[in-house]
């Protein structure tokens, strides 16, 4: 079937992921693969510009590709590669960054909170991170990027960036990619408060085993009005409710809205459910991901054979936009 376009998104290699990565992105990814001819890039550059150590990158890196193999990417048809792998795109970086004003960078809102966030490391690359994500978009002639609305300011600024290049050197070598407007649900930890995330150890690891899984399920925060089991419980502002909704049934669903008004079930019950019904549901991502993680040579092979087919686009684009720039050939 013909595919509707090129898709391009990326992701920091942050190792395993938690149920939060799932829900708001990699679930996306592999749906994604039926309509779009998808390139999918773990950023290990970017990640460079808040990391402390690199001592965990590789590991980070191969962790996060057996995942998102496990989860149903298909590198047959996908293209999942490492950023570094493609240094064209370190190249496509200056040259965008000439026709980037600085006063775009520093407003973005991103940049602001990063600065906030580590007072101690502006570093240059924090504020050129925008011109790198646009670098990576149109190298590989992506038409669709799915963002989520906290991302949107980024893509517009790639837009803005691939006007401005292409009407510096009179070209069309750059793609303007569209921005796929995608519902991102806000996965909340097991606290019931904040967004799920690892540095907030708040999180629940895809790859667990079911035990550990039923363990971080029986700590999550349910309604914190509901005091006593007798109580009668708001299941509207409960997160193990929210996360039933995904993971069980309409029947199942329908059951504990009802019951948890009255107290007709408590919250260990509703939760002993959700564990079981997550773990069913985890249960052939696990088995795929031991098979995949029994050959770790076969991941870092999918990850150089994706390399080298972006490295293939990138060289293609890099040609364009060097002959539009009129550098000696
Ligand atoms: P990045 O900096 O690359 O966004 P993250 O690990 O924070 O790295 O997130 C990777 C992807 O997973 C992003 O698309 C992000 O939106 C999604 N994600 C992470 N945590 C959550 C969460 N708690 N709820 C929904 N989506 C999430």
């Amino acid at each position: 079937m013909a595919k509707k376009g090129r898709v391009f998104s990326g992701a920091r290699p942050t190792g395993r992921q938690h149920l939060g990565n799932y829900l708001g992105a990699i679930k996306n990814y592999v749906k994604l693969q039926d309509d779009y001819e998808c390139v999918y890039c773990i950023v290990d550059v970017h990640a460079l510009t808040t990391v402390e150590t690199t001592r965990d990158l590789i590991q980070n890196t191969y962790e996060m590709a057996v995942d998102w193999l496990a989860a149903g990417i298909r590198p047959g048809d996908s293209i999942v590669f490492v950023q570094s792998h493609v240094p064209q795109v370190m190249e496509l970086h200056t040259y965008l960054s000439m026709v980037t004003p600085l006063g775009k960078l520093t407003d973005l809102p991103t940049f602001k909170e990063k600065v906030r966030d580590q007072p101690d490391n502006v570093n240059y690359g924090l504020l050129g991170y925008p011109v790198l994500m646009t670098a990576d978009i149109v190298l590989y002639k992506s038409d669709v990027v799915p963002v989520g609305v906290d991302q949107a300011p980024h893509l517009e600024f790639a837009r803005e960036t691939v006007r401005s290049f292409n009407y510096r050197y009179n070209t069309k070598a750059l793609i303007e990619p569209q921005m796929k407007n995608t519902e991102i649900p806000k996965v909340l930890g097991i606290d019931g408060v904040q967004k799920m995330g690892k540095s907030l150890n708040n999180h629940i690891e895809l790859a667990a085993t079911p035990e550990e899984t039923r363990q971080r399920v029986m700590q999550m925060v349910t309604d914190p009005q509901r005091m006593k089991r007798t109580d009668p419980g708001n299941p509207d502002v409960c997160n193990v409710f929210s996360m039933h909704k995904v993971f069980s049934s309409a029947e199942e669903v329908q059951m504990i809205n009802s019951e948890c008004r009255t107290a007709g079930i408590g919250c260990v019950d509703c939760k002993k459910r959700f564990a079981e019904n997550l773990n069913k549901h985890l249960e052939p991502f696990r088995a795929r991901r031991e098979e995949i993680a029994s050959k770790p040579d076969t991941v870092w092979d999918v990850l150089h054979e994706g390399g080298k087919r972006a490295r293939a686009l990138a060289d293609e684009t890099m040609k364009e936009v060097r002959e539009a720039m009129q550098l000696p050939a």
